[in-house]
């Protein structure tokens, strides 16, 4: 079977940045699975993977647009401190989410003062050019029930 709309494709992955360092891999661990034609994997990756089959290897570089998107500096702002309950540990680097209306957006710390804390919306993905070497282990179709969640299920139960 090929990769395409509504096929659940299992691979092995490896992703790194410009400078080679691993940022992801499923290596060692299961392979990882997805719907395709859902946006559940990134745009880049998903259109080179469509009409792959089990056993295709390759390396894929996906620019930031096709990734994780560019930075948006809009993205980033501050948020006044007294939001923030007293026992939350709030470091740089560590996301937190907004819990707003729209669904929970992981935010990251970038600064903390006495009066605000600074936060990034951006993925911490964005604006990186990425790296992909695949491996795909299985295409199949998928369940219904896979259908209508959009996206797929480990072979190891439900969970989410
Ligand atoms: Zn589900």
């Amino acid at each position: 079977m090929k990769a395409s709309n509504d096929m659940v494709v299992t691979m092995h992955y490896t992703l790194t940045d410009d400078s080679g360092t691993v940022l992801d891999s499923s290596a060692g661990h299961t392979p990882m699975n997805y719907l395709h034609g859902h946006g559940n994997i990134v745009p880049g990756l998903e259109k080179a993977l469509e009409g792959a089959v089990a056993g295709f290897k390759s390396k894929v570089t996906v620019p930031a647009a096709e990734g994780y998107g560019e930075i948006d500096p809009e993205a980033v702002f501050e948020a006044p401190r007294e939001h923030f309950p007293d026992d939350m540990e709030l470091a740089p680097g560590v996301l937190v989410s907004s819990g707003g209306a729209h669904g929970s957006t992981p935010l990251t710390v970038v600064e903390i003062t006495d009066s605000v804390v600074v936060l990034d919306g951006n993925h911490p993905l964005a604006g990186k050019i990425l790296h992909f070497e695949v491996e795909i282990v299985e295409v199949r179709a998928a369940t219904r029930e896979e259908m209508t969640h959009g996206h797929a299920h480990s072979g190891d139960g439900h969970h989410h």
